[in-house]
């Protein structure tokens, strides 16, 4: 018998796959993952670790999260009428959305450049996935979604509310148009929303396909992995059946609770992450070559002197301070880097590691 390859059973669209690369931040500043760079006050870490100490860790979870969902409800004014599902992160819940709407030839839809995840667990599932080009100045070409949504019918269409990799936020009334337009679900993937100024949650049940989804990821919370997917309850029910059970661990259903108990930390800590963006995009803007795009995320995505993007990223690095290189994806993010706002100081030593890459950058 011959022995069985990973060639023999592995499909051929997932070997032609890169591992998502998370690359080492050891010894760098860390602006590269759009996290909140704040810790929380010595004196409620302390209370935090005292609640996570009662935990039981020898039971399975609360199967629903249901204290945490209620929580979230409150905090996050979920309308009354929405259905709330937790997630290990909103990758998750991006995952089970499309486990539930999997079939073969079914398309998957979103701006491009736009969050990889969409495209990425399309392809696990053996779905088709269309990226349909933003303007030049990564605003929505409404013309051409609204021709790919009638060319291509998907079943999901994901709208990142703000975008990443861009950091922009679309115009309502484009938005608007395409829930009316799409002919399946569409997604507003909010994980950006705690620094932008508009929100679709309110809207959850005036459109009868609009999910909203969210995480508590950028918002100052990484480490627990929870994302939540709000929605009619008629779509929510199905979802629900695709969910693993014990998607969310104790742990952080525990540690959740308590952060959403004392939000206020959260909510500051966004407020001053939204009141550094805009001195650190007027630094990037003062500086020879550079381009900020706006941003209404807690990153600004940056364009360098033409074909300098690699160059000027590891000149970056090589000076202490680790940001993401989009430049190599080419097209509408040719030259473009993407840094993450951080405290004061960690902006300050990127703003004079940027300058010192530009000026040796050949
Ligand atoms: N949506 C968007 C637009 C994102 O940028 C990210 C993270 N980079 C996520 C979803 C996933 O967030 P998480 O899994 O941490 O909740």
């Amino acid at each position: 018998m011959t022995a069985t390859m990973p060639a023999d059973l592995i499909r051929p669209q997932i070997r032609a796959l890169s591992a998502y690369p998370v690359p080492s931040s050891q010894g760098l500043v860390k602006l590269d993952a759009m996290e909140n760079p704040y810790e929380w006050p010595a004196s409620l870490q302390t209370a935090w670790a005292e609640r996570l100490s009662t935990v039981a860790m020898n039971r399975y979870p609360d199967p629903q999260g249901t204290r945490l969902a209620l929580a979230l409800r409150r905090v996050m004014q979920v309308p009354e009428s929405a259905r709330v599902m937790l997630g290990n992160g909103s990758d998750e819940l991006i995952q089970i959305l499309l486990m539930a709407v999997a079939s073969p030839g079914r398309v998957i839809m979103a701006p491009e450049p736009g969050f990889v995840m969409y495209r990425m667990i399309a392809l696990w599932l053996g779905l088709e996935f269309v990226g349909v080009p933003l303007n030049e100045d990564f605003s929505l070409d409404r013309p051409a979604m609204e021709r790919a949504l009638d060319t291509h019918q998907p079943a999901v269409l994901f709208l990142a509310y703000p975008n990443n990799p861009t950091g922009n936020r679309w115009s309502r009334r484009d938005v608007e148009a395409l829930l009316d337009r799409a002919p399946g679900l569409v997604v507003l993937d909010e994980a950006y929303g705690p620094f932008a100024d508009d929100s679709f949650l309110p809207d959850v049940g005036r459109f009868e396909r609009l999910l909203v989804m969210r995480t508590v990821s950028k918002l100052g919370l990484a480490g627990l992995r929870l994302g939540y997917l709000c929605g009619p309850p008629s779509w929510m029910d199905e979802l629900e059946k695709v969910r693993l059970p014990y998607n969310v661990n104790v742990l952080t259903q525990v540690a959740a609770e308590f952060a959403l108990d004392h939000h206020e930390v959260l909510d500051q800590q966004a407020a001053a992450i939204r009141r550094d963006r805009e001195p650190l995009s007027q630094a990037l803007e003062g500086m020879p070559g550079v381009t900020p795009f706006p941003s209404e995320a807690n990153f600004i995505l940056f364009r360098v002197p033409q074909g300098k993007g690699r160059q000027v990223f590891e000149g970056i690095r090589d000076r202490g301070v680790l940001i993401k290189d989009l430049s190599g994806q080419g097209g509408l993010l040719a030259d473009c880097l993407r840094v993450t706002v951080g405290t004061p100081e960690e902006n300050q030593h990127f703003l004079k590691a940027l300058e010192g890459s530009l000026a040796s950058a050949t």
